[in-house]
Order: structure tokens, then C-alpha cells, then sequence
């Protein structure tokens, strides 16, 4: 059997298991029987045929000889008797496995429907369709052993999403799990720990169906010295030398008397897409929402659902009878999906009201535009849009990074900009921003999926002071983050932002911790762009990776 599967079927009912598959230990009905089953079934079978055999002829006999079928001999009413005891019970048996089959098939349909569809919504359907089917197969599955629980998930009598809700227990529900997935699978999640992790804190906020955690580790570097303020930048990552580069930088901007940052913008998008019967009609509710006498009506709609989402304005563009609004507003010290996407659907609310033939066809159109490679983010910004720069001393550039300010900028020329310009690229004119906002996005509970654009970044570089000192900035347009919601108050996740003093909501003034987060990144981003650079010019590149990217163990041998 192959056992590579697509995750979203590897907790599907098993397929029947060859001969050689090990029983499943769990208790059964069939447990309860004096006999060995397939005795009791042969004894009710013969029973059931030998006696509608022998009522059939007596049937025939009193038809023949004019005899009332209502009269019968108590051979008769012995045999009558056996017939409905032994329907009984082959009705029983085989009646409830043919239910049960029916049920496991429909669920095992319902999963081909979010195969095929891959649909957020079409599984969020399935979600809230299918632990009704458990709450009825099961009605106190909390109190049963581990054991034949397992056993019901391997079988697909109990969904495995609905272990959590029906056991009302986090790290059973996970424990359960993993033994049913490791049946199914026959592969062994040994590596994978369960235990040290709080299941209950992720439950319908972070992650669905648990069978354990990734172990990633977090490094320190730092201290960043950034608007005159020192910082330790907790990194988690398992590419050898990014930390170590980073830190490399951050030494170089304090001997070099630190760094200097801006926030330029904050404000967190989200585009819903309509359609009406005509362009014309599309571009009537533009001008409408590009009419600033209409802004107040509008972000008095969109503010009702938060204290903190604040409608900044709508950016309109239309494709035919279609039309894109993008709503931005601030999120205070959230990242503020949630929040702007709520806001909006006010929005839509009001705004069918006063167009009844608008078509409302997706909360998202892709001009927001999250998560996917946009111009529109690295344009006009998406969170917040940042800029950090340094002034690095010559006598650094030589003792820290072993180069000079002239080599650096001929450097970031060839490659950060002419050499992106030459791939085409999209926010990418940079050396490896997107190495430090991973790792500071994971250590800290960020969205990693946002990496994407909060990694577009422009790195300048110029030579000053009479061409000996270096100084160098990294702009970047779209970082998304946020110190308060989603695996931000996860208590890994937490303890590195309480390292960087921002930590939860702030309570001066609400989206100062996450835009000072926003600051950080850039900062960090800046170390890391200079090391690398200095790197590269030094041609230390590979030498270090060799170091620190390269074990001495034979890789080769480890798993199979
Ligand atoms: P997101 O919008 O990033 O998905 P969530 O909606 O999950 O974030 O979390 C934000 C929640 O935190 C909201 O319910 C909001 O009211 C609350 N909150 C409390 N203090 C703040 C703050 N300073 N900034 C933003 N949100 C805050």
C-alpha cells in the first residue's frame, strides 16, 4: 500500500486493511456475545433459512387441502417463532454495519468535495456539517478508553477535527489523533513531540487538528541600536548564519552610533470586489466612494464594529462592470485582517442598501492584496510602510566587515538594483530581507504566510563624507504585523516579544508596540542587509556558510 497521502485525506477512514494489518484492539458490540461471532452467525443463518423453508411447505400443504393458514400447530409457532428471533438479529448485525458504512462513506464523500474544491469555505461547511454526524454516533465518547476511541477515528466513525469538541480534553484529543493517524499512516511521528505544548491555547484561534509542534530554535542578536534605544532581536530559523550575520551587523551600526527609523504609513487593506449590470453603474459607486463629502457616512459604517480599526480612505479601480475598493485603515496594535475585514463588510452592508443591483462577489478581490506578490502593497503600502537607515563609519566598514563604502555601493548597484531590475523583480531589490523578517516573524507569532510583501524592501547604499563612510537604508513599503492576536499571545511567541518590550497592547497609545515592531524588523533588516553585502564584497560568503551552515555529520546517513 502506498502510504504517501495528500494531508487533507490522511485522516479519511482507513481503506480495508490486507490480512496481515493488525487488528484493531478496540472493545466491539460483538464482544458482548457468549459465542465466537462467526458461530452465532452461522447458527442464526441456518436457523433463519431452514425455518422459512419448512413454514414455506407447510404453507403449500394447507393450501392444497383447503386448510386456514391462521390454524397453527405448535411446530408451526415454534418455527414462526425462530424466524422472527433469528431476522432479528441478522437485522441487527448486519442492519447497523450497513448504516455505519453508510455514514463513514458520506464523510469520506464530504472530504473528496474539500479535495476537490480546496475551498476555505467549502471545509468551513464541512466543519460545522460533520461533528452533528459525531454528536449522534457518539454521544459519550468522552468517557470511553483511549483505545477505542482511536479506533472509531481509524474506522471514520468519529471525524477527527470533532475529537477536541467531543472529548472536551486538548492534549487527549492530540494524543488520539496522532495513534489514529500513525495507524493509518503506519508511519511513526516519534520525532514529532506532544507533550510541553498547551493545545487549549491554539484551539479555534491558531491551528486545527494538532498532532504535536515543530521545534524551531530562537537566537539572539543584538543588541540593535535603533532611535537611541537597544534592542536583543530573538530569530527563529534553522538557516545557519543568519543570526550570526545579523548580529554581525548590529555590531557594526553601534560602533557606527546606531540607526534611525520611520514610520512613513500604517494601514491594513482589505479589497472587496463587486459587479454590477454595467460599467457605468461600477463607476457611479466609485465616484460616490472617491467623493470626499461621502468619507464621513462611510467610516462612520466601517467603525462600529471595533474601537480600534479606523477607516483611512478607499482607493477605487474598476474592470468593467467590476469594481475593487480598497478600504485602508489603522488597526492599533493588531496586524488587522480581522479588523478591517469586519469594517468592511459594514461597509457593504450600507452600501447595498443604496445600491440594490450591486452584486457583492468576494469580502476579497486580490487588490488588498494579502499574501501574493502585488504592486500595489510595494506602491502605495500594506501595515506599515518603514524606513531605516545608518551612517557606517569607514575604520568599521574595515575592522567589523573588512571592506569599504566604495566597494558596498558599486556592490548594491550591480546587484540590489540592477541585477533585481534585470530579474524583473517586484519589492525584491534587496539582498535577503526576507531571511530576518521570517525569522522575526516566527519567533514572534507573526502570520508567516505575510512574509511575502512585509519582505519587499529596497536597499540604497552611498558613499559620504568625503566617500569613507557608508551610509545605507532599506525601505520597506508593507510590513504586517501586529503585538496583540492570532500566535502573538502564544506563550513562546509572547515571551520573545516581551524580550523586545512589546509585548500585548500598548497602553499609552494604542499601535505604538506594533509599529515599534514594524521599526525593529526594518532595523534588523538593515544588519542583515549590510553584513551579507559586506560578505559578498569581502568574499566571505562562502567561507561562512561552510562554517555555520554545514555540519561536520554526514547528512547522508540521517533519516532515509
Ligand atoms: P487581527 O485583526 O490582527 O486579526 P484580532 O482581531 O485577532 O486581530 O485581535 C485584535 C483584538 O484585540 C480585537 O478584538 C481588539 O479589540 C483587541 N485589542 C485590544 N487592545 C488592542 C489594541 N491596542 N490594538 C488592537 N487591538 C486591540
Amino acid at each position: 500500500m502506498d502510504v504517501r497521502r495528500r494531508p487533507s485525506k490522511a485522516l479519511r477512514p482507513a481503506p480495508k486493511e490486507p490480512s496481515s494489518a493488525p487488528e484493531p484492539t478496540g472493545a466491539k458490540a460483538s464482544d458482548a456475545l457468549p459465542l465466537p461471532l462467526y458461530f452465532t452467525n452461522a447458527l442464526f443463518f441456518t436457523l433463519f433459512f431452514s425455518v422459512a423453508y419448512y413454514l414455506l411447505l407447510r404453507w403449500r400443504d394447507k393450501i392444497r387441502n383447503s386448510v386456514p393458514l391462521h390454524v397453527v400447530t405448535f411446530s408451526e409457532l415454534a418455527a414462526i417463532l425462530s424466524l422472527i428471533a433469528s431476522f432479528i438479529y441478522l437485522l441487527g448485525f448486519f442492519g447497523i454495519d450497513f448504516v455505519q458504512s453508510f455514514i463513514a462513506r458520506a464523510s469520506n464523500e464530504a472530504w473528496d468535495l474539500v479535495d476537490e474544491e480546496e475551498g476555505e469555505d467549502h471545509r468551513h461547511r464541512l466543519m460545522a456539517f460533520s461533528p452533528s454526524i459525531a454528536d449522534h454516533i457518539i454521544p459519550a465518547v468522552s468517557s470511553a478508553e483511549d483505545e477505542e476511541i482511536v479506533d472509531l477515528v481509524v474506522k471514520g466513525t468519529i471525524p477527527s477535527y470533532a475529537l477536541e469538541e467531543q472529548l472536551g480534553d486538548c492534549k487527549r484529543a492530540v494524543r488520539i489523533r496522532r495513534e489514529a493517524l500513525q495507524r493509518i499512516t503506519r508511519r511513526s511521528l516519534q520525532g514529532l513531540p506532544l507533550d510541553g505544548f498547551d493545545y487549549g491555547s491554539i484551539l479555534k484561534q491558531c491551528c486545527e487538528m494538532p498532532v504535536g509542534y515543530v521545534q524551531i530554535p530562537v537566537g539572539i542578536a543584538g543588541p540593535l541600536l535603533l532611535d537611541s534605544f537597544e534592542y536583543i532581536v530573538p530569530m527563529a530559523t534553522t538557516e545557519g548564519c543568519i543570526v550570526a550575520s545579523t548580529n554581525r551587523g548590529f555590531k557594526g551600526i553601534y560602533a557606527s552610533g546606531g540607526a534611525t527609523s520611520t514610520i512613513l504609513r500604517d494601514g491594513m487593506t482589505r479589497a472587496p470586489v463587486v459587479r454590477f449590470p454595467s460599467a457605468s453603474r461600477a463607476c457611479h459607486l466609485k465616484f460616490f466612494l472617491d467623493n470626499p463629502s461621502n468619507f464621513q457616512t462611510l467610516a462612520d459604517e466601517f467603525n462600529k464594529s471595533s474601537n480600534f480599526a479606523r477607516l483611512q480612505g478607499v482607493q477605487c479601480s474598476i474592470a468593467g462592470k467590476n469594481l475593487y475598493m480598497r478600504f485602508s485603515c489603522t488597526t492599533g496594535d493588531a496586524m488587522g485582517m480581522n479588523m478591517v475585514s469586519k469594517g468592511v463588510e459594514n461597509v457593504l452592508a450600507y452600501l447595498r442598501n443604496q445600491y440594490p443591483d450591486m452584486d457583492i462577489i468576494s469580502i476579497s478581490g486580490n487588490f488588498c492584496s494579502d499574501k501574493k506578490p502585488a504592486a500595489i502593497n510595494w506602491i502605495e503600502g500594506r501595515g506599515k510602510s518603514a524606513v531605516c537607515e545608518a551612517v557606517i563609519k569607514e575604520e568599521v566598514l574595515k575592522k567589523v566587515f573588512r571592506t569599504s563604502a566604495a566597494t558596498l555601493v558599486e556592490l548594491n548597484m550591480l546587484k540590489n538594483l540592477a541585477g533585481s531590475a534585470v530579474a524583473g523583480a517586484l519589492g525584491g531589490f534587496n539582498a535577503h530581507a526576507s531571511n530576518i523578517v521570517s525569522a522575526i516573524f516566527i519567533a514572534t507569532g507573526q502570520d508567516p504566510a505575510q512574509n511575502v510583501e512585509s519582505s519587499h524592501c529596497i536597499t540604497m547604499m552611498e558613499a559620504v563624507n568625503d566617500g569613507k563612510d557608508l551610509h545605507i537604508s532599506v525601505t520597506m513599503p508593507s510590513i504586517e504585523v501586529g503585538t496583540i492576536g492570532g500566535g502573538t499571545q502564544l506563550a513562546s511567541q509572547s515571551a520573545c516579544l516581551d524580550l523586545l518590550g512589546v509585548k500585548g497592547a500598548s497602553k499609552e497609545l494604542p499601535g505604538a508596540n506594533s509599529r515599534l515592531l514594524a521599526k525593529i524588523v526594518a532595523g534588523s533588516v538593515l544588519a542583515g542587509e549590510l553584513s551579507l553585502m559586506a560578505a559578498i564584497a569581502s568574499g566571505q560568503l562562502v567561507q561562512s556558510h561552510m562554517k555555520y551552515n554545514r555540519s561536520t555529520k554526514d547528512v547522508s546517513k540521517v533519516g532515509s
